[in-house]
Protein backbone atom coordinates (compact mmCIF):
# COMPACT_ATOMS: atom_id res chain seq x y z
CA UNK A 1 0.00 0.00 0.00
CA UNK A 2 0.90 3.89 -0.66
CA UNK A 3 2.00 5.72 2.97
CA UNK A 4 3.98 8.40 4.04
CA UNK A 5 7.04 6.99 5.80
CA UNK A 6 8.95 9.43 8.48
CA UNK A 7 12.84 7.72 8.36
CA UNK A 8 14.34 10.57 10.35
CA UNK A 9 13.23 12.87 12.37
CA UNK A 10 13.30 16.59 10.33
CA UNK A 11 11.80 19.00 8.37
CA UNK A 12 9.12 18.43 5.93
CA UNK A 13 11.12 16.84 3.73
CA UNK A 14 11.58 13.57 5.31
CA UNK A 15 7.94 12.86 4.67
CA UNK A 16 8.26 9.96 2.07
CA UNK A 17 6.46 8.43 -0.12
CA UNK A 18 6.72 4.67 0.25
CA UNK A 19 5.03 0.78 -0.59
CA UNK A 20 4.68 -1.13 2.46
CA UNK A 21 2.67 -3.99 3.19
CA UNK A 22 -0.97 -3.74 4.28
CA UNK A 23 -1.24 -4.22 8.04
CA UNK A 24 -2.49 -7.16 9.71
CA UNK A 25 -5.85 -7.18 11.19
CA UNK A 26 -5.92 -7.85 15.15
CA UNK A 27 -8.98 -9.12 16.98
CA UNK A 28 -11.00 -6.15 18.10
CA UNK A 29 -9.88 -4.36 15.44
CA UNK A 30 -10.93 -3.36 12.09
CA UNK A 31 -9.00 -2.72 8.59
CA UNK A 32 -10.29 0.71 7.35
CA UNK A 33 -9.44 1.64 3.50
CA UNK A 34 -8.54 5.41 4.29
CA UNK A 35 -10.24 8.30 2.12
CA UNK A 36 -8.73 11.22 4.22
CA UNK A 37 -6.46 11.86 6.68
CA UNK A 38 -6.11 14.87 9.10
CA UNK A 39 -3.44 17.23 9.48
CA UNK A 40 -2.86 18.06 13.14
CA UNK A 41 0.35 20.26 14.32
CA UNK A 42 0.57 17.02 16.60
CA UNK A 43 2.02 15.29 13.18
CA UNK A 44 4.69 18.04 12.86
CA UNK A 45 6.22 18.05 16.16
CA UNK A 46 6.57 14.05 15.92
CA UNK A 47 7.97 14.07 12.50
CA UNK A 48 10.61 16.95 13.76
CA UNK A 49 10.72 14.24 17.11
CA UNK A 50 10.24 17.51 18.82
CA UNK A 51 7.06 15.97 21.23
CA UNK A 52 7.72 14.57 24.40
CA UNK A 53 6.85 11.20 23.07
CA UNK A 54 8.97 10.16 20.04
CA UNK A 55 7.86 6.99 18.05
CA UNK A 56 9.68 4.15 16.53
CA UNK A 57 11.54 5.13 13.22
CA UNK A 58 10.31 4.39 10.69
CA UNK A 59 7.02 5.66 11.67
CA UNK A 60 3.62 6.05 9.53
CA UNK A 61 2.57 9.77 11.02
CA UNK A 62 -0.71 11.02 11.00
CA UNK A 63 -3.34 10.18 14.57
CA UNK A 64 -7.12 11.60 12.37
CA UNK A 65 -8.80 10.07 9.54
CA UNK A 66 -11.98 8.59 7.66
CA UNK A 67 -12.55 5.91 5.45
CA UNK A 68 -14.38 2.28 4.56
CA UNK A 69 -14.07 -0.18 7.06
CA UNK A 70 -12.72 -3.19 4.21
CA UNK A 71 -12.57 -5.85 7.23
CA UNK A 72 -13.68 -6.50 10.70
CA UNK A 73 -11.74 -8.22 13.08
CA UNK A 74 -12.84 -11.10 15.46
CA UNK A 75 -15.20 -10.25 18.09
CA UNK A 76 -16.12 -6.78 15.93
CA UNK A 77 -19.96 -6.37 16.00
CA UNK A 78 -20.28 -2.76 16.04
CA UNK A 79 -18.73 -2.16 12.31
CA UNK A 80 -19.27 -3.95 9.12
CA UNK A 81 -17.56 -4.22 5.39
CA UNK A 82 -18.09 -1.19 3.33
CA UNK A 83 -19.19 1.37 6.31
CA UNK A 84 -18.66 5.06 6.30
CA UNK A 85 -16.18 5.79 9.43
CA UNK A 86 -13.98 8.16 11.04
CA UNK A 87 -11.07 7.17 13.60
CA UNK A 88 -9.02 9.48 16.24
CA UNK A 89 -5.62 8.56 18.13
CA UNK A 90 -4.30 6.12 15.70
CA UNK A 91 -0.86 6.40 14.68
CA UNK A 92 -0.34 6.16 10.51
CA UNK A 93 -3.54 7.42 9.09
CA UNK A 94 -1.33 9.05 6.63
CA UNK A 95 -1.75 5.29 4.11
CA UNK A 96 -3.99 3.65 1.71
CA UNK A 97 -5.50 1.41 4.96
CA UNK A 98 -4.77 1.83 8.69
CA UNK A 99 -5.85 -0.89 11.54
CA UNK A 100 -7.72 0.60 14.40
CA UNK A 101 -9.06 -0.90 17.78
CA UNK A 102 -12.60 -0.83 17.15
CA UNK A 103 -12.80 1.81 20.48
CA UNK A 104 -11.22 4.45 18.26
CA UNK A 105 -13.79 4.21 15.58
CA UNK A 106 -16.74 5.93 14.91
CA UNK A 107 -19.31 5.75 12.23
CA UNK A 108 -19.55 8.57 9.92
CA UNK A 109 -22.74 10.19 9.54
CA UNK A 110 -24.69 10.62 5.79
CA UNK A 111 -24.36 13.98 4.62
CA UNK A 112 -20.61 14.40 5.75
CA UNK A 113 -17.15 13.84 3.40
CA UNK A 114 -14.40 12.08 4.10
CA UNK A 115 -12.36 15.19 4.54
CA UNK A 116 -14.77 16.32 7.29
CA UNK A 117 -14.50 12.79 8.60
CA UNK A 118 -10.89 13.26 8.87
CA UNK A 119 -11.31 16.67 10.53
CA UNK A 120 -13.23 15.53 13.21
CA UNK A 121 -11.20 13.31 15.43
CA UNK A 122 -8.39 15.60 17.92
CA UNK A 123 -10.08 18.98 16.72
CA UNK A 124 -13.36 18.45 18.12
CA UNK A 125 -12.41 15.93 20.82
CA UNK A 126 -9.36 18.24 22.51
CA UNK A 127 -12.39 21.43 22.23
CA UNK A 128 -15.04 19.36 23.81
CA UNK A 129 -12.46 18.04 26.80
CA UNK A 130 -10.94 21.60 27.53
CA UNK A 131 -14.10 23.34 27.48
CA UNK A 132 -16.78 20.94 29.42
CA UNK A 133 -14.34 18.31 30.86
CA UNK A 134 -11.71 20.49 32.16
CA UNK A 135 -13.03 23.66 32.53
CA UNK A 136 -16.74 22.52 33.40
CA UNK A 137 -18.19 25.40 31.09
CA UNK A 138 -21.81 26.05 31.73
CA UNK A 139 -24.61 27.69 29.43
CA UNK A 140 -24.38 31.80 29.97
CA UNK A 141 -20.61 31.92 30.52
CA UNK A 142 -18.54 34.22 28.51
CA UNK A 143 -15.86 32.25 26.58
CA UNK A 144 -12.71 33.66 24.51
CA UNK A 145 -11.59 31.10 21.58
CA UNK A 146 -8.29 32.15 21.80
CA UNK A 147 -6.85 31.80 18.09
CA UNK A 148 -10.64 30.11 16.73
CA UNK A 149 -9.48 29.56 12.96
CA UNK A 150 -7.74 26.85 13.11
CA UNK A 151 -8.95 22.79 13.99
CA UNK A 152 -9.75 22.96 17.34
CA UNK A 153 -11.21 26.64 17.35
CA UNK A 154 -13.35 25.69 14.87
CA UNK A 155 -14.69 22.82 16.83
CA UNK A 156 -14.55 25.28 20.41
CA UNK A 157 -16.64 27.61 18.79
CA UNK A 158 -19.17 25.07 17.07
CA UNK A 159 -19.19 23.13 20.81
CA UNK A 160 -19.86 26.31 22.77
CA UNK A 161 -22.36 27.98 20.76
CA UNK A 162 -24.63 25.26 20.50
CA UNK A 163 -24.13 25.09 24.54
CA UNK A 164 -25.37 28.38 25.12
CA UNK A 165 -21.73 30.34 26.10
CA UNK A 166 -21.07 33.86 25.28
CA UNK A 167 -18.24 33.10 22.65
CA UNK A 168 -15.59 35.78 21.88
CA UNK A 169 -13.05 34.72 19.54
CA UNK A 170 -9.17 36.10 17.61
CA UNK A 171 -7.75 34.90 14.36
CA UNK A 172 -5.08 36.72 12.31
CA UNK A 173 -6.29 37.22 9.14
CA UNK A 174 -9.61 38.91 7.48
CA UNK A 175 -10.38 35.31 5.98
CA UNK A 176 -10.56 33.53 9.02
CA UNK A 177 -12.27 36.18 11.34
CA UNK A 178 -15.22 35.96 8.76
CA UNK A 179 -15.16 32.09 8.87
CA UNK A 180 -15.14 32.42 12.66
CA UNK A 181 -18.15 34.67 12.63
CA UNK A 182 -19.59 32.45 10.56
CA UNK A 183 -19.11 29.18 12.73
CA UNK A 184 -20.81 31.27 15.24
CA UNK A 185 -18.81 33.29 17.05
CA UNK A 186 -20.43 37.09 18.78
CA UNK A 187 -17.39 38.99 17.68
CA UNK A 188 -13.68 38.74 16.60
CA UNK A 189 -10.72 40.38 16.98
CA UNK A 190 -7.34 39.99 15.25
CA UNK A 191 -4.92 38.39 17.64
CA UNK A 192 -1.90 39.94 15.33
CA UNK A 193 -3.25 43.67 15.81
CA UNK A 194 -1.95 46.32 18.48
CA UNK A 195 -4.35 46.49 21.49
CA UNK A 196 -6.47 44.19 20.39
CA UNK A 197 -6.47 42.67 23.88
CA UNK A 198 -8.23 46.18 25.22
CA UNK A 199 -10.75 46.01 22.49
CA UNK A 200 -12.01 42.58 23.71
CA UNK A 201 -11.83 43.80 27.26
CA UNK A 202 -13.58 46.62 26.49
CA UNK A 203 -16.13 44.86 24.30
CA UNK A 204 -17.01 43.16 27.33
CA UNK A 205 -17.42 46.34 28.93
CA UNK A 206 -14.47 45.87 31.19
CA UNK A 207 -16.73 42.46 32.69
CA UNK A 208 -14.19 40.10 31.33
CA UNK A 209 -13.81 37.05 30.13
CA UNK A 210 -15.05 33.45 32.20
CA UNK A 211 -12.80 30.97 30.09
CA UNK A 212 -10.01 31.11 27.91
CA UNK A 213 -9.22 28.67 25.40
CA UNK A 214 -5.22 28.86 24.44
CA UNK A 215 -3.83 28.11 21.60
CA UNK A 216 -0.32 29.94 21.90
CA UNK A 217 0.14 30.06 25.56
CA UNK A 218 3.80 31.33 25.07
CA UNK A 219 2.46 34.68 23.35
CA UNK A 220 -0.45 34.78 25.10
CA UNK A 221 -1.03 34.02 28.74
CA UNK A 222 0.21 36.93 30.89
CA UNK A 223 -2.27 38.91 28.50
CA UNK A 224 -4.73 36.43 29.21
CA UNK A 225 -4.75 37.56 32.95
CA UNK A 226 -5.55 40.58 32.43
CA UNK A 227 -8.96 39.48 29.87
CA UNK A 228 -10.46 37.02 32.92
CA UNK A 229 -13.16 38.20 35.53
CA UNK A 230 -12.54 37.07 39.23
CA UNK A 231 -11.95 33.26 38.96
CA UNK A 232 -11.91 33.31 35.61
CA UNK A 233 -9.98 29.60 33.85
CA UNK A 234 -7.28 29.69 31.24
CA UNK A 235 -7.25 26.44 29.16
CA UNK A 236 -4.07 26.00 27.83
CA UNK A 237 -4.19 23.98 24.61
CA UNK A 238 -1.55 24.88 22.35
CA UNK A 239 2.01 26.37 23.47
CA UNK A 240 5.04 26.65 21.50
CA UNK A 241 7.65 28.01 23.37
CA UNK A 242 8.58 29.80 26.92
CA UNK A 243 6.78 33.18 28.36
CA UNK A 244 7.91 35.18 31.72
CA UNK A 245 4.71 35.45 34.25
CA UNK A 246 3.94 37.83 36.93
CA UNK A 247 2.00 35.35 39.41
CA UNK A 248 0.68 37.74 41.08
CA UNK A 249 -2.22 38.22 38.28
CA UNK A 250 -3.07 34.94 39.05
CA UNK A 251 -3.91 35.10 42.64
CA UNK A 252 -5.71 38.89 42.19
CA UNK A 253 -8.35 37.10 40.50
CA UNK A 254 -8.17 33.88 41.97
CA UNK A 255 -7.30 32.67 38.63
CA UNK A 256 -6.68 29.14 37.59
CA UNK A 257 -4.47 28.40 34.26
CA UNK A 258 -5.24 24.26 33.51
CA UNK A 259 -3.31 22.16 31.04
CA UNK A 260 -5.03 20.18 28.50
CA UNK A 261 -3.87 17.00 27.08
CA UNK A 262 -6.29 15.04 25.20
CA UNK A 263 -3.86 11.96 25.54
CA UNK A 264 -4.94 12.32 29.54
CA UNK A 265 -8.60 11.97 28.95
CA UNK A 266 -9.86 8.50 31.12
CA UNK A 267 -11.84 5.91 28.94
CA UNK A 268 -15.27 7.16 30.68
CA UNK A 269 -14.11 11.09 29.83
CA UNK A 270 -13.79 9.28 26.26
CA UNK A 271 -17.09 8.01 26.09
CA UNK A 272 -18.53 11.31 26.73
CA UNK A 273 -16.98 13.14 24.09
CA UNK A 274 -17.31 10.32 21.66
CA UNK A 275 -20.99 10.72 22.47
CA UNK A 276 -21.48 14.35 21.96
CA UNK A 277 -19.84 14.35 19.00
CA UNK A 278 -22.17 11.96 17.59
CA UNK A 279 -24.95 13.69 18.64
CA UNK A 280 -23.75 16.84 17.46
CA UNK A 281 -22.90 15.38 14.26
CA UNK A 282 -26.46 14.68 13.91
CA UNK A 283 -28.38 17.63 14.59
CA UNK A 284 -25.74 19.32 12.49
CA UNK A 285 -24.22 21.90 15.38
CA UNK A 286 -21.20 20.44 14.42
CA UNK A 287 -19.82 20.69 11.29
CA UNK A 288 -16.24 20.65 10.05
CA UNK A 289 -14.50 23.11 7.71
CA UNK A 290 -12.27 22.72 5.43
CA UNK A 291 -9.68 24.87 4.45
CA UNK A 292 -7.17 22.63 2.04
CA UNK A 293 -7.53 19.14 0.54
CA UNK A 294 -3.78 18.11 -0.38
CA UNK A 295 -2.60 14.50 -2.33
CA UNK A 296 -1.22 12.19 -0.29
CA UNK A 297 2.26 12.65 -2.25
CA UNK A 298 2.32 16.27 -1.12
CA UNK A 299 1.80 15.62 2.59
CA UNK A 300 5.29 17.60 3.00
CA UNK A 301 3.49 20.99 1.77
CA UNK A 302 0.85 20.43 4.33
CA UNK A 303 2.83 19.91 7.42
CA UNK A 304 4.62 23.97 5.24
CA UNK A 305 1.02 25.42 5.70
CA UNK A 306 0.22 24.17 9.09
CA UNK A 307 3.11 25.89 10.31
CA UNK A 308 2.70 29.28 7.94
CA UNK A 309 -0.82 30.24 10.49
CA UNK A 310 -3.21 32.38 8.21
CA UNK A 311 -5.66 29.32 9.26
CA UNK A 312 -9.15 29.04 7.49
CA UNK A 313 -10.30 25.36 9.32
CA UNK A 314 -8.66 21.95 8.30
CA UNK A 315 -6.19 20.67 6.82
CA UNK A 316 -6.46 17.04 5.15
CA UNK A 317 -4.48 14.70 2.94
CA UNK A 318 -6.44 13.01 -0.12
CA UNK A 319 -5.75 9.25 -0.14
P1 LIG B 1 -4.30 24.91 13.60
O1 LIG B 1 -5.45 24.39 12.84
O2 LIG B 1 -2.97 25.02 12.95
O3 LIG B 1 -4.70 26.35 14.18
C1 LIG B 1 -3.79 27.13 14.92
C2 LIG B 1 -4.57 28.28 15.51
O4 LIG B 1 -3.70 29.07 16.34
C3 LIG B 1 -5.13 29.20 14.43
O5 LIG B 1 -6.45 29.58 14.78
C4 LIG B 1 -4.20 30.39 14.51
O6 LIG B 1 -4.79 31.58 14.04
C5 LIG B 1 -3.97 30.43 16.01
N1 LIG B 1 -2.93 31.38 16.38
C6 LIG B 1 -1.85 31.79 15.67
N2 LIG B 1 -1.22 32.79 16.31
C7 LIG B 1 -1.93 33.03 17.45
C8 LIG B 1 -1.81 33.95 18.51
N3 LIG B 1 -0.83 34.85 18.56
N4 LIG B 1 -2.73 33.90 19.51
C9 LIG B 1 -3.74 33.02 19.49
N5 LIG B 1 -3.92 32.13 18.51
C10 LIG B 1 -3.01 32.14 17.50
O7 LIG B 1 -4.06 24.03 14.91
P2 LIG B 1 -5.16 23.31 15.86
O8 LIG B 1 -5.32 21.92 15.43
O9 LIG B 1 -6.33 24.20 15.96
O10 LIG B 1 -4.36 23.29 17.24
C11 LIG B 1 -4.15 24.49 17.95
C12 LIG B 1 -3.06 24.26 18.99
O11 LIG B 1 -3.52 23.31 19.94
C13 LIG B 1 -1.77 23.69 18.42
O12 LIG B 1 -0.67 24.27 19.10
C14 LIG B 1 -1.85 22.22 18.74
O13 LIG B 1 -0.60 21.61 18.86
C15 LIG B 1 -2.59 22.24 20.06
N6 LIG B 1 -3.36 21.03 20.38
C16 LIG B 1 -3.27 20.58 21.64
C17 LIG B 1 -4.01 19.48 22.03
C18 LIG B 1 -3.93 19.05 23.47
O14 LIG B 1 -4.39 17.95 23.82
N7 LIG B 1 -3.38 19.90 24.32
C19 LIG B 1 -4.79 18.79 21.10
C20 LIG B 1 -4.89 19.31 19.81
C21 LIG B 1 -4.17 20.43 19.45
P3 LIG B 1 -4.34 32.28 12.65
O15 LIG B 1 -3.76 31.22 11.78
O16 LIG B 1 -5.64 32.85 12.12
O17 LIG B 1 -3.35 33.34 13.03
Amino acid sequence: MKVILVSRFGGPEVLELKETPLPQLRPASVLIAVKAAGVNPVDTYLRAGSFGYQPNLPFIPGIDGAGVIEEVGEGVSKFHKGQAVFFQGVLGSYAQYIVCPEDRVFELPQGFSFSQGAAIGSPYATAYHALFQCAGAEAGQTVLVHGASGGVGIAAVQWAKSRGLRVLATAGTAKGKELVLDVGAEMVFNHGEEGYVNKILEYTQNQGIDIILEMLANKNLENDFSLLANYGKILVIGNRGKIEIDPRNILRKEISVIGVNLFLASSSQRKAIFAAIEAGLKNKSLWPIIRAEIPLEQAALAHKMIMEGGATGKIVLII
